[in-house]
């Protein structure tokens, strides 16, 4: 058999493409090959959990208009199969002058993205947030929280009923394509394809490179940290609370989170990691490490931000 579609990843984005295709071509065949046990089992089911309002992004571009439409489509999806959210709303703080400069420049660039923002005082901040010290900060109301491993099942589901085959524990070995079709192994088995999309997330430079294509681009892992505070402290806030985002770094800072299991993380900061799917501190890939060192884009990288990776690491 020939498949119309051959999604790979079982993370947001490949569970996304796979229910839109067959959205827009139904009574087509479609497999999600996933090589885990399970659905959202990397950087999906290890994010912040935050459904992000689009406030950050360069106005007019793809990037902001994919997250202000794509916050509404999760929300509404989530109505839809049940799944619990909280538009909790955030706190975006400025600490000191150069924060509260940068604070106004997002709050411009929030109403260009045509994203619902508030700008409130030192006062007003302690009003809302009586454990939070700030010059001031922009309210963001529309953001929310959710669980995205409950939404990639859900998903999941929604690819079966539409006769979609979740093909799990499928680690893709090989990619061979000709002019007339995609072949696609895991192990001894084998799939064959009209239209190959791969979103392999922290592994899609090998999937690339394994179809054949001649990127230049490679994967070097980043840990996010967090801390969780104790049960007592679920309180502490009722808002997620953000620092000002330095605009020449690619992180949006410390934040506390509210979970929506009702508990409070603390993080992420943003480490060198030692493998690419640890999420343990102590978790080392000897076949990442030396990939990543052996890359000259790497050594770039570090030298251009040794400033903010000693931040980080002490973070
Ligand atoms: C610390 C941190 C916090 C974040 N917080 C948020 C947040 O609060 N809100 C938000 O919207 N975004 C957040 N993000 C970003 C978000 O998590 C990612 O953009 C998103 O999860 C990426 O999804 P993905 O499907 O591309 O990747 P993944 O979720 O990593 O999925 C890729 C899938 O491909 C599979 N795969 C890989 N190789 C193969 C293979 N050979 N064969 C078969 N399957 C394969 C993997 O097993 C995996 O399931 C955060 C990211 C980080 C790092």
């Amino acid at each position: 058999m020939i498949h119309d579609h051959i999604v790979v990843g079982g993370g947001i984005v490949g569970l996304a493409t796979g229910m839109t295709l067959l959205e827009r071509n139904p009574g087509s065949s479609l497999a999600l090959l996933e090589k885990e046990s399970g659905l959202g089992l990397h950087q999906t089911g290890h994010n912040s959990g935050v459904i992000h309002a689009g406030i950050y992004y360069t106005p007019g571009s793809l990037k902001a208009e994919l997250c202000r439409v794509g916050a509404a489509a999760t929300k509404e999806f989530c109505t839809e199969h049940g799944i619990p959210f909280e538009t909790c709303g955030k706190l975006i703080v400025a600490t000191n002058d150069l924060e509260v400069g940068r604070m106004n420049a997002l709050y411009d660039r929030s109403i260009a993205n045509n994203v619902e923002v508030e700008r409130i005082d030192a006062a007003e901040l302690k009003r809302r947030e009586p454990e939070i010290s700030g010059l001031g900060a922009l309210f963001v109301p529309s953001t929310g929280i959710v669980d995205y491993e409950l939404v990639c099942q859900a998903m999941g589901r929604v690819i079966q009923q539409a006769g979609g085959a979740l093909e799990l524990n499928s680690p893709v070995t090989a990619i061979r394509e000709s002019a007339a079709e995609v072949e696609v192994r895991s192990g001894e088995r084998v799939w064959r394809t009209r239209r190959l999309i791969v979103c392999g997330g922290l592994q899609s430079d090998r999937l690339a490179r394994m179809a054949g294509l001649p990127i230049e681009h490679q994967i070097v892992p980043f840990r996010g940290e967090y801390y969780r505070l104790p049960p007592s402290k679920n309180r502490i806030v009722s808002h997620l609370i953000y620092p000002v985002p330095d605009p020449e770094l690619p992180f949006l800072g410390v934040h506390l989170t509210r979970m929506i299991d009702g508990g409070v993380t603390v993080g992420p900061n943003a480490v060198l990691g030692f493998a690419r799917e640890g999420y343990r501190k102590g978790s080392i890939t000897a076949r990442d490490v030396v990939e990543y060192a052996r890359f000259p884009g790497f050594w770039r990288t570090v030298l251009k931000n040794r400033r903010s990776a000693m931040t980080e690491m002490r973070n």
